[in-house]
């Protein structure tokens, strides 16, 4: 009868929200494990140039989970960020990255490098404690902040614009680059864009995906290169997949690309012998 499907119905999605929330508190579990286990890994992707170049690498967490094989980012991230684990992870990231870094300078650098980019969430630039402890990072390092990109993604911005402009300028004056992530999916606001003292603008694969084949779309992505150009900043386009692409985004002036046509994201063992960093001019 009705009235019984009713009843099941309400057992139904109070199981799911039942089940949703212990899932959640076991991955909380799991994730603070696996960071005492040190089960989080860095994988690498390279960011070219028009000549192909490596201009910079992007740090990527994945976690190893054993018999259950690789998790990707989205798994945890999101629960990492709604929980404060994000806090511990996210330093994890930093001093991964900065001791992966201090390998590459050993072995050599090729000319065209300039950055190694790792991704920083919104709660962690927020945090009072992580202007200090990058510096600290840094310095027990040895790493020159010069070689690094910061990645942010608008949302953070939109939080609170006068706090991370103050944020911002703080780490350009440490050295950092500055470059906004997936541009073009949030609330994109063109007017706060000129006052952030960012470098660098990665637009968002989503626009990329159909480029060529989506009139719309091909404008969109026309008009923030030729935006980004007059506001200075170096335009990066992630997802490229295709030649085609990549060709459509050079004639269009896009400078730097990512994506799985020019390598997917590697180990860093991979990374450090791969063409990308082997390449013979080297400083
Ligand atoms: P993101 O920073 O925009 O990174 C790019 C994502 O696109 C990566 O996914 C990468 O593997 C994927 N990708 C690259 N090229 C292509 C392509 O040609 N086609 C397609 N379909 N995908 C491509 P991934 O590694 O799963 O990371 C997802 C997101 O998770 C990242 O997006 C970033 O926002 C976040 N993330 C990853 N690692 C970290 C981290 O250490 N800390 C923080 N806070 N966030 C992270
Ligand atoms: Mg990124
Ligand atoms: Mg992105
Ligand atoms: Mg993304």
């Amino acid at each position: 009868t009705a009235q019984e499907s009713q009843v099941n119905c309400v057992t139904f999605f109070t199981t799911t929200l039942e089940e949703k929330i212990h899932k959640e508190h076991f991955l909380q579990n799991d994730i603070r494990k696996a960071l005492e286990n040190r089960e989080f890994k860095l994988f690498f992707q390279a960011r070219v140039d028009s000549d192909g170049k490596l201009v910079a690498a992007e740090a990527l967490s994945r976690w190893y989970r054993g018999d259950l094989g690789w998790s990707n980012p989205s798994d945890f991230i999101p629960v990492a960020e709604s929980t404060d684990l994000i806090i511990p992870l996210g330093n994890w990231v930093i001093r991964e990255a900065f001791d992966e870094l201090a390998r590459w300078v050993n072995q050599g650098l090729p000319y065209s490098f300039k950055h190694l980019s790792i991704n920083i969430s919104p709660k962690q630039l927020m945090d009072i404690n992580f202007i200090p402890n990058i510096k600290q990072q840094l310095s027990e390092t040895g790493i020159d902040a010069k070689l690094i990109e910061l990645e942010i993604t608008e949302s953070v911005v939109l939080k609170d614009i006068e706090l991370s402009i103050n944020k911002l300028v703080i780490l350009r004056g440490m050295g950092f680059s500055i470059a906004i992530d997936d541009f073009g999916t949030g609330y994109s606001s063109f007017s706060y864009l000129s006052k952030l003292p960012v470098n660098v603008l990665k637009i968002d694969q989503f626009f990329i995906k159909d480029v060529l084949e989506e009139k719309n779309q091909k404008i969109i992505v026309t008009s923030i290169i030729d935006m980004a150009h007059s506001l200075e900043l170096t335009v990066v386009a992630e997802g490229i997949e295709t030649e085609q692409q990549f060709k459509f985004l050079t004639e269009k002036g896009c400078q730097q690309f990512q994506g799985f046509y020019i390598g997917e994201p590697i180990t860093a063992e991979s990374f450090r012998t791969s063409q990308f960093l082997t390449q013979s001019n080297r400083y």
